[in-house]
């Protein structure tokens, strides 16, 4: 559960574009949080300052013009107060009663909203105009415009009062001359207070001024700090998976890129593995870096074993259980070209029935009939139907066939069988998977197979005679051991067969030694046809052979020399003047039947050929203990 986590957070299960994406996700939700957090702040300075400017500015400004109004209205009463002039006193009471109007304009511009135009009354200038929003949720306001209101109007029936009074007595009507002083202080007060309220209203206003301005510095220094702490953080969290990011795609690469210029300079530990710690196209990169070191560690393993192997046979084998139980292929077969004869044979698996070849076995005869020994490319029934006309169809099998190019010529082929059916794209698509790689075992072990091969040629041609290909002595002296064991195992019987032909300088007399050669090989070819498979025919000495007969039953070795003597008589042999018989002598004897040891039974056998030369030739003679006298031989 915890790793699940973590793997969601690490984004190690998705791919690489994906992984991207988030990230890219990520900076924008950032980006998105400082956005919205400097639009809010923004929003909330705008509106503040709008309240400021649009509120509490003009409705300030008019208090301290209703100030300044109420100041001038104070002076008009002195002067009033101080008026000699009858005149002078109406056109001031015809001013304050402008300004107390004024101060009414103001009072209603505060609660309706709309322009206000500001008049100088001592020479009907305007001074300014100014726009103003009604007041509205401004308890302060409201009671401020209320209070006023009612004083002006108590002010102008004063001021009335007041002109009037001294009007009175300016006419000498001196009976008003104390209530004068009583209306000038009634009216100073009511100034008084009305001055006080508009004092006290701008007070308030510049307080709320001063509220509204910290609130914004206030605001202004908020967002500052958070757009930082956000910055900070995002920062901190893109490098950290900015780093993750570079190090989950840099390092396995690295790793790689190591691995592979150490597969260059041949100083690779193929055994190693990268770590796969992640899902993503990286880790399966990984992994199939991993699968290819494998299989290039099992191929330099294999090729190094095989080269350490002694026989062809073991090369043939291992390359057959690695098609097995490596690449997982079940039905194969190596068949291997024989060296200077069109024969092929079945390599691998070992003495393969006849019937288990899918192929006509006339390939096993002539093996240029085999399309892929012939042509040297692969043949296959999957890519195209009854390709090889030699291969069997009604064995209901797939065939794909490839040729072991050894020393420029095909040396072999190996055929992998697959059943007909159940051939959808994926099966296929496996199927081509794995010949590829046996395909690539094949390759590895050719260079084996060859020098395997010359190997084998050298050793051969060390026991067997260039002129007949018979086995020579010298295979003699390396096998006895062998084939003693085995017989004396199986307690059966070896049957020696010394044979030589009768004059046969003549021939080389009259024909020459060419046709004496050719005379020779004729020889050994009759005497391998009247003796089975595992026999064995050797070339002696110069027109002398010797066969050995494993397992024979008592008495059957004189039958089979028997059968030589008439075959060789019955021959009819090509001379340049037309043809000619030649006799052979035998000589037969057993082992261990006449004697304890090997070789003195190959003695026996040549005492008997002695005998048989010296009764007349064209002889089989089988050897008797009373040939064999010491002093004789
Ligand atoms: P015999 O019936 O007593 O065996 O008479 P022979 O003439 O066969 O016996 P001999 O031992 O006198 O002669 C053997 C001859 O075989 C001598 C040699 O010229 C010939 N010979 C041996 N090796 C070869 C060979 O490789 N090629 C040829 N053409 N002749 C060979
Ligand atoms: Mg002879
Ligand atoms: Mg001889």
């Amino acid at each position: 559960m915890i790793s699940r986590i973590i793997d969601f957070i690490t984004f190690v299960g998705l791919p690489i574009r994906k992984k991207f994406l988030l990230f890219s996700i990520g900076v924008l939700f950032w980006f998105l949080a400082i956005f919205v957090m400097s639009e809010a702040t923004l929003y909330d300075i705008n509106r503040r300052s709008t309240n400021i400017v649009d509120s509490i500015v003009p409705q300030d400004r008019i208090a301290q013009k209703t100030t300044r109004k109420l100041q001038s209205l104070h002076v008009d009463a002195v002067e009033i107060m101080d008026a000699t002039n009858p005149e002078f006193v109406r056109q001031r009471t015809v001013v304050s009663t402008a300004r107390l109007k004024d101060i009414d304009t103001f009072l209603a511009a505060f609660g309706r909203g709309g322009r206000v135009h500001d008049y100088s009354r001592d020479n009907n200038e305007l001074i300014e105009s100014f726009e103003v929003l009604p007041v509205t949720q401004n308890q302060e306001g409201h009671r401020y415009v209320q209070e006023l209101s009612a004083l002006t109007e108590t002010l102008g029936l004063t001021f009335d009062e007041l002109a009037r009074i001294k009007l009175e007595l300016l006419q000498g009507n001196v009976e008003e001359a104390g209530a004068l002083t009583g209306v000038y202080q009634e009216l100073k007060e009511d100034l008084a207070e009305a001055r006080t309220l508009s004092n006290r209203f701008s007070a308030k206003s510049a307080y709320l001024y001063q509220v509204q301005a910290q609130k914004i510095k206030d605001a202004v220094h908020c967002t500052a700090s958070a757009v930082v702490v956000v910055l900070v953080i995002a920062t901190a969290l893109l490098a950290l998976f900015t780093i993750w990011i570079s190090r989950s795609l840099a390092n396995p690469i690295n790793s790689m890129i190591k691995q592979i210029h150490a597969l260059g300079e041949g100083t690779a530990d193929l055994s190693k593995k990268l770590t796969v710690s992640t899902k993503d196209e990286i880790g399966k990169l990984s992994s199939e870096f991993n699968g290819l070191m494998e299989s290039i560690h099992r191929m330099a393993t294999f090729k190094k074993v095989i080269e350490e192997d002694d026989t062809l046979d073991d090369v043939y084998h291992r390359l057959g259980r690695e098609f097995r139980d490596v690449i997982g292929l079940e039905e194969f077969s190596i068949l291997e070209v024989e060296k200077n004869s069109k024969k092929m044979k079945a390599a691998y698996p070992f003495l393969l029935p006849h019937e288990e070849i899918h192929c006509h076995e006339d390939i096993l005869i002539n093996s240029d009939l085999c399309r892929a020994k012939k042509t040297g490319h692969p043949v296959s029934s999957l890519s195209y139907p009854e390709m090889c006309r030699h291969f069997r169809a009604d064995t209901g099998k797939e065939h794909i066939c490839l040729p072991m190019i050894v020393g420029g010529s095909t040396g072999g082929v190996v055929q992998f069988l697959f059943d007909r059916n159940g051939q959808d794209k994926m099966h296929t698509d496996a199927i081509d998977r794995r010949i590829f790689a046996a395909a690539q075992y094949i390759k590895e072990s050719l260079s084996v197979i060859e020098a395997k091969k010359l190997m084998n040629t050298l050793r051969e041609s060390a026991i067997k005679d260039s002129l007949t290909g018979l086995y020579n002595r010298r295979f003699l002296q390396d096998y006895t051991e062998t084939l003693v064991a085995g017989t004396l195992r199986r307690g059966k019987a070896i049957g020696l067969i010394m044979c030589d032909l009768d004059y046969f300088k003549q021939v080389n007399d009259t024909y020459g030694h060419d046709v004496g050669d050719a005379i020779l090989r004729e020889t050994a070819a009759t005497l391998t046809e009247c003796v089975r498979k595992n026999d064995f025919v050797l070339r002696f000495g110069g027109e002398e052979f010797l066969v050995l007969l494993v397992d024979v039953e008592e008495g059957e070795t004189l039958t089979i020399a028997d059968k030589i003597r008439t075959s060789m008589a019955a021959k009819k042999l090509k001379v340049p003047d037309g043809t000619l018989s030649k006799t052979i002598s035998l000589g037969v004897s057993e082992f261990p039947t006449d004697s304890q040891g090997f070789w003195q039974a190959i003695k026996f056998a040549d005492v008997a050929l002695y005998e048989a030369k010296n009764s007349g030739r064209n002889r089989t003679v089988r050897f008797a203990s009373e040939m064999w006298t010491e002093a004789k031989f």
